[in-house]
């Protein structure tokens, strides 16, 4: 029996100074959603609580660390997914909140539906529970979005993301990261979360893809390499991706500068 969680912190410009500190903030958060797994935990559980590490650091591009959008303020997305239910949930351009992929299990848990966005949202929210914040920190030089993956001892596998969005956004404008098939996406075999241009992944459902090419019979390494290839030759943006399939084995590719990022197989 294996289990398994990797988790990314982004594909950017990231400075190298900023590299070893989103480093070690990530092993944490890949020692406590490894943990879980190891006592038995679930996929769920493994990711949600190793992005609420990085959510709670303040350190990347979600949470406590959102950026901007033009109108000064900070909105966030966030979405989980399970693979063997085709379950999933999000949340759109919340705000005050501290952990949106929280909030996002909680409208897949809770609702039956997939997706909040803006207000009810977050008044959702705060209704179940999540901690608000009324103050931000400042994100790391170049840091950027999160996104985990994870499958249990029962093989299920599930995957999720949080982010603040992309520098210069026009107000309300919402990523890729809640749009389940571009920002996410899990099946029974495999899971895949991308990161970068988020209108570049809702334009090719990039994480769909991903996943068809294992369907295919392509390996996890060579399947990130494709999608991240085919979304850079049809928007011309830049891009990360991770994938992880029900035995564990990782994927990982960017044609960015630099994506950071942890795994740990037990
Ligand atoms: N995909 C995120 C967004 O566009 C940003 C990122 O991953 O860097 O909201």
């Amino acid at each position: 029996m294996k289990a398994a969680v990797i988790i990314h912190g982004g594909a950017g410009n990231w400075h190298k100074d900023s590299m070893p500190k989103a480093n070690e903030i990530l092993e944490k958060a890949v020692e406590l959603g490894s943990g879980i797994l190891k006592r038995g935990g679930s996929s769920l559980d493994a990711v949600e609580k190793s992005v609420n590490i990085l959510e709670n650091s303040g350190y990347f591009n979600d949470g406590l660390g959102s950026v901007k959008q033009l109108d000064g303020k900070q909105r966030m997305d966030a979405a989980i997914m399970e693979g063997k239910y085709l379950r999933c949930g999000g949340v759109m351009i919340v705000e005050n909140i501290l952990n949106p992929i929280s909030a996002a299990r909680k409208v897949m848990e809770n609702t039956e539906h997939v997706l909040l966005s803006g207000k009810f949202a977050t008044k959702f929210a705060v209704k179940n529970g999540i901690k608000t914040i009324s103050k931000y920190k400042k994100p790391a030089v170049e840091c950027d979005t999160v996104g985990a993956i994870a499958v249990d001892y029962k093989k299920v596998i599930a995957v999720g993301n949080s982010t603040g969005g992309a520098g210069k956004m026009l107000a309300g404008r919402v990523g890729d990261c809640a749009v389940i098939g571009a920002g996410l996406y899990a099946t029974k075999k495999v899971g895949a979360t991308v990161t970068g241009k988020g209108e570049a992944a809702i334009r090719t459902t990039v994480s769909r893809k991903a996943c068809d090419l294992i369907e295919e019979g392509y390996s996890v390494q060579e399947a990130a390499k494709r999608a991240i290839k085919m979304l850079t030759k049809k928007t011309g943006f830049k891009s990360g991706i991770i994938i992880l399939n029900k035995n564990g084995d990782y994927g990982v590719w960017h044609n960015t500068k630099a994506m950071p990022w942890a795994y740990r197989r037990i």
